[in-house]
């Protein structure tokens, strides 16, 4: 806060109703030395500064003037200031520009600048004050959206559990009817689990909380035990699953559970855009991965840099689902940003895969066109 008031051209300064001064900026302390006081802590605002016309200026913007304009003079020096009462706090704040030495033909103008000045100065204050009050009501609506959340996930369990303990018919024998039922009821039931923990998820990251436990893992295992946990959820829609993991990709350090979370976001997407007959690929494979400098070089000199061996795994989930227009490519990996109305979610899916990716120093992007389904990559550095 105080960094950005420094960037500030204007003095400010700040002071409770008794004149002790809580807030100078740079300029606000260079003022200060210029009036012959260096330490903002000796100096008293009211009596120092404003000096004989404090009390009556004070009166006045108690009484519910929005501030008040006047010229301080201190030598040679000419100071415009304007001063106002913030009521809330109690606080007198001065916002001080010098001014110029002019000829009488253009001071009208200058003023008019001036004024102009201070203007965009209050305007640029008000909006830092309420950009910074709107961030922390952000902070506070996500925190107190994710305690709610946790609150759920255990009634959620409880409830999961005993539908379980009902299908298994331990607790008396169920007619087709009703097991349909409860089959249709605990797959709304997971889904209100797998959106809790979307959202849940996302707060964890959102806070700061994203921390890698970075070790040594086979990929293989991590996607193939991924997709096993998604393959009775892709029977029960009737699309199909393959998955294609290629046996080359060698043992590399990364997070198991975030790289399981990311894939698992995008198989929950492309089995909910893709229609009971469809198909769903799940593809891991080494890969080149040539940055930047690499990729606007022309072909020719693209293959003398030609990397000894693979740098890095490249993941990908294909579907025959609905597909996304291009426009969209970008948007969808942002915070709460959905495209497709008719199915369930909170756009979180995405915007959580992207974060994970890329605290790996990896990346994520789209091929798609509208009605032709969907393909999502991720690339994974092998050396981190
Ligand atoms: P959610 O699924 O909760 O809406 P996501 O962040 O996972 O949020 O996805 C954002 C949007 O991207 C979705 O609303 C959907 O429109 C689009 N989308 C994501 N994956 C696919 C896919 N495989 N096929 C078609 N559209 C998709």
């Amino acid at each position: 806060m105080q960094t950005l008031l420094n960037c500030v051209d204007q003095a400010l300064l700040v002071s409770d109703r008794t004149g002790r001064i809580i807030l100078a900026n740079l300029k606000g302390r260079e003022y200060l030395t210029t009036l012959g006081h260096p330490d903002s802590r000796e100096v008293n605002l009211i009596s120092d500064v404003l000096k004989t016309q404090s009390e009556a200026l004070l009166e006045k913007l108690e009484a519910g003037s929005a501030e008040v304009r006047l010229e301080i003079v201190s030598g040679s020096n000419k100071f415009l200031t304007t001063v106002q009462w913030m009521s809330e706090q109690e606080w007198v704040v001065l916002q001080i520009d010098p001014v110029v030495a002019q000829s009488s033909a253009d001071a009208a103008t200058q003023l008019t600048v001036q004024e102009l000045l201070q203007e965009r100065e209050i305007t640029y204050r008000n909006l830092l004050a309420a950009y910074l009050k709107l961030q922390e009501v952000n902070r506070q609506k996500t925190v107190f959206l994710a305690s709610a959340a946790h609150e759920l996930k255990t009634p959620l369990a409880v409830i999961k559990g005993y539908y379980d303990l009902l299908l298994t018919g331990s607790l008396g024998r169920l007619t087709e009817k009703q097991k349909d039922i409860l089959e249709e009821s605990k797959e709304s039931c997971e889904r209100l689990v797998r959106l809790v923990s979307m959202f849940l998820n996302y707060s964890a990251l959102e806070s700061g909380k994203l921390v890698l436990q970075l070790r040594e893992n086979d990929l293989r295992d991590c996607l193939d035990e991924m997709a096993k946990r998604w393959s009775e959820a892709f029977q029960r829609k009737g699309v199909r699953l393959d998955v294609n993991l290629d046996p080359s990709i060698p043992s590399f350090r990364f997070d198991y559970q975030k790289v399981q979370q990311a894939a698992a976001n995008l198989l929950d997407n492309s089995l909910k855009h893709t229609p009971s007959g469809g198909t769903v690929t799940l593809v891991a494979k080494p890969h080149f991965w040539e940055r930047r400098v690499a990729e606007v070089a022309p072909a020719q000199e693209r293959r003398r840099f030609r990397l000894p061996r693979p740098n890095s795994v490249e993941v990908s989930v294909s579907d025959s689902g609905s597909g996304i227009a291009p426009e969209h490519h970008q948007e969808i990996f942002e915070d709460f940003v959905r495209v497709d109305r008719n199915t369930s979610g909170m756009g979180l899916g995405l915007a959580i895969a992207k974060r994970l990716v890329q605290a790996h120093r990896g990346k994520i992007w789209v091929e798609s066109e509208a009605r032709r389904g969907s393909t999502f990559h991720f690339l994974l550095p092998i050396e981190q």
